[in-house]
């Protein structure tokens, strides 16, 4: 299994630091709002990465955090006059419904920052005794200069980086690139004691905390966006590396961008979706569908026509599973024909290409494309004349390939009331039976109108939507 490391810039075999474990760490969400489209990419992305590890047998604890004390929870809560924490409980519960909706499985862990301050806390002291960090005016700043190999995972040299930037004014840091892992409280901020007086602290260090906490010294997959590599993540493995005095990451996993209508996504400028938005008109399982529609890496639009396809194609399987699960219930015929034995090794050929595009670093549009070959053989192959064994193996590949990137798609709710068709199905069989045509096809019509199609076959009437 190949990976992309981002610390290397190249594909790499996957080998975990313990044997059959996969330690994981995700950057979780500042918890000020609902999450935007944007949030939800690495969610979505990370959770199908776990998943296939699990479908692999590797026992997978995956921690993400919630960032629950930042200026923006601050501004947040002055603006509506209620506390931080009070906003932070909000959006946490927010952000949950999200992933429920969004099938995003709860991580093994998922710590909230202002119940870590000790651990956070341990590690700043460490820092500081060991000489990578210094105080002052109440401040503690990392000494980034002090770490040789702080640029290696964005590829910045030190050295420009202090060149092209000017030191504070005030003076307090030593060098440009200098980074605060404590900061003083100003009034009315939330605040905990600490050697340095009361204060905060920075954004960098409570991911190098959680880790050390939850997971460990060293992982194997950090995780998160690729806006999150310079200055975050570089500071987070500054941090963790001189504190524990070990490697911190063996492989470095960052997603694309999110453009909106081939934008760079702005709130400023009005081009921002938040989930719960595109959810009024687009299902959660379109979004997770269409996150999962391109490989992780690229970039990805967001757009009407871009999501709209996604619903198409997922609508696509979703009535092919429909018609399986139909064809598996009605026909009379149990056992697999010789003929039938020999075409369904094609079955295995998708399922391979499905295994092989999640094995080369988790190409899930590849792996998406043969469910769609899948469906394809499935509309073309299995029918009424089939066996009920062909079509229960067939359904139960289509099934599980949706199943290993989290997509629901059988316990889908439909949009459409089932027994209403149901019964519409039924008053137009009995004005069949009374030769009452034009009732029947006016019936008929009423269901296409609803976006029902209805078929009449050999076993039966068949509706998909
Ligand atoms: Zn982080």
């Amino acid at each position: 299994m190949k990976i992309y490391n981002t610390m290397t810039r190249r594909k790499e075999e996957f080998v975990p630091l313990e044997a059959n474990r996969v330690k994981m760490y995700s950057c979780g969400p500042t918890v000020y709002n609902f999450i935007h489209i944007g949030n939800a990419r690495p969610m979505v992305v990370f959770d199908t990465v776990r998943r296939y590890f699990e479908r692999k047998g590797y026992d997978v604890v995956y921690v993400t955090n919630f960032t629950d004390v930042d200026d923006k929870i601050i501004n947040r809560a002055n603006e509506e006059g209620v506390s931080a924490r009070a906003i932070a409980d909000k959006y946490i519960a927010e952000v949950i419904k999200d992933e429920e909706g969004l099938n995003i499985r709860p991580p093994t862990r998922r710590p909230r920052v202002t119940d870590e301050m000790e651990a956070i806390l341990d590690m700043i002291g460490e820092l500081i005794d060991k000489g990578y960090a210094y105080e002052k005016n109440a401040t503690v700043y990392f000494d980034a200069k002090k770490f040789k190999r702080y640029g290696k995972l964005s590829g910045k040299n030190i050295d420009e980086l202090e060149s092209g930037s000017r030191v504070e004014a005030d003076g307090a840091k030593r060098n440009a690139s200098d980074f605060v892992l404590w900061k003083p409280a100003k009034p009315g901020e939330p605040k905990w004691p600490s050697r340095w007086g009361e204060g905060r602290p920075g954004w960098h260090i409570e991911c190098s905390a959680m880790v050390k906490r939850f997971l460990g010294d060293s992982i194997d997959i950090h995780a998160g966006g690729e806006d999150l590599i310079f200055p975050h993540h570089e500071n987070e493995i500054a941090q963790s590396e001189c504190a524990n005095g070990a490697m911190f990451v063996k492989y470095w996993m960052h997603n694309g961008f999110l453009n909106i209508d081939n934008q760079k996504m702005s709130k400023s400028s009005g081009n921002f979706f938040t989930v719960r938005e595109i959810v009024r008109k687009f299902s959660y399982d379109v979004i997770r569908f269409f996150i999962l529609s391109a490989h992780y890496r690229a970039p990805l639009n967001f757009s009407e026509e871009t999501i709209g396809h996604a619903e198409n194609g997922l609508a696509r399987i979703a009535n092919c599973l429909k018609a399986l699960d139909y064809i598996v219930k009605n026909v009379d015929k149990e056992e697999m024909t010789e003929e039938e034995r020999e075409n369904a090794k094609k079955i295995d050929v998708f399922v391979n290409n499905f295994e092989k595009a999640m094995e080369d670093d988790f190409n899930t549009a590849d792996a998406i494309s043969s469910i769609f070959e899948l469906v394809k053989f499935a509309n073309i192959n299995v029918g009424e004349e089939s066996s009920k064994e062909f079509a229960r193996m067939t359904l139960d590949n289509v099934s599980a390939l949706c199943d290993a990137l989290g997509l629901r798609l059988r316990e889908r709710k439909e949009a459409v009331d089932e027994r209403f068709i149901e019964e519409k199905i039924a008053e137009r069989q009995k004005a069949r039976e009374s030769k009452d045509y034009a009732r029947a096809d006016a019936i008929r019509s009423e269901l296409k109108a609803m976006g029902v199609t209805i078929d009449d076959t050999a076993v039966g009437v068949r509706w998909t939507t």
